[in-house]
């Protein structure tokens, strides 16, 4: 972080109130700047801390286990991964122990469940090499990547952006953060997404066709991580859609349950 005084804001062109100072570790994105209005840092619940992790990115893996990738229409022997982004004020909290209320999305008539397991960096950068991927990691938790799966498939037979399939509003839905000092790392492990009762997902990490640990250094090729990113690492087979009044449970070996209700 440096300084940067009133004359440099003026030069780049950015807006800011006379006499502020102005803390920024980017001059383009002027970030600390003294802002008009106010608006909300998204950040996740750590457990067993007070304080929360900020969010500065989502990413999410594409087609990240080889059936799921079949089911989508691909080929996962020829396929590099591939990402994309939610904005990160798409993240509902989920507590645990609780069924969060999560309310069926406009425009869509196709509304699915993606479980996956995320992680949560502490520090990033780029070109990071798989054998030190690892050390970027804060945590993890479990999440779902809802997605208005006709709106995707729409767009992509036209060719045009995911986004509004993808990147909508509480569409990145996730449980507290666990500390990798007390969870270690997830290579390997049970992942499961029941919808009222009935198994829908089930496989293991270990059937992730790239690591967390290649995720990191992939998407560090493209993408300067930093601390703060999250990384939703893609969804087994069988998803499927939901409807008004559906609970789903999501588990993962070694973290504690996720449960919302459609509404
Ligand atoms: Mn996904």
């Amino acid at each position: 972080m440096n300084t940067i005084n009133r004359r440099t804001i003026l030069t780049t062109g950015a807006v800011a109130l006379a006499g502020a100072t102005v803390r920024s570790d980017s001059a383009d994105a002027q970030v600390g700047a003294k802002a008009i209005f106010p608006i909300g840092q998204a950040t996740i619940p750590v457990v067993g801390l007070k304080e929360v992790f900020p969010v500065r990115r989502i990413y999410c893996i594409g087609r990240n286990y080889a059936a799921h990738s079949r089911e989508m229409g691909s080929d996962p022997t020829r396929e590099p991964p591939f990402f994309f982004q939610k904005p990160t004020d798409a993240i509902q909290n989920v507590e645990v122990g609780k069924v969060a209320d999560h309310a069926y999305p406009v425009l869509t008539k196709n509304y699915h469940y993606e479980v996956e397991l995320v992680a949560a960096l502490k520090s990033g950068g780029n070109n990071i090499s798989p054998d030190k991927a690892l050390d970027c990691v804060y945590g993890y938790a479990l999440g779902l990547d809802m997605t208005r799966r006709d709106l995707q498939r729409a767009m992509g037979d036209e060719k045009k952006p995911w986004e509004i399939g993808k990147s909508f509003d509480h569409s990145a839905v996730l449980g507290p953060i666990h500390p990798v000092s007390k969870t270690g790392h997830f290579t390997k492990g049970a992942i499961s997404l029941a919808v009222n009762g009935a198994v829908k997902q089930s496989s293991d990490l270990k059937n992730m066709i790239w690591s967390v640990a290649e995720q990191i250094s992939k998407l560090s090729e493209a993408f300067e991580l930093k601390a703060g990113d999250i990384i939703y690492s893609g969804t087994p087979e069988n998803v499927g859609p939901v409807v008004k009044g559906d609970v789903l449970l999501c588990k993962l070996e070694g973290l504690p349950d996720m449960s919302i209700k459609i509404v």
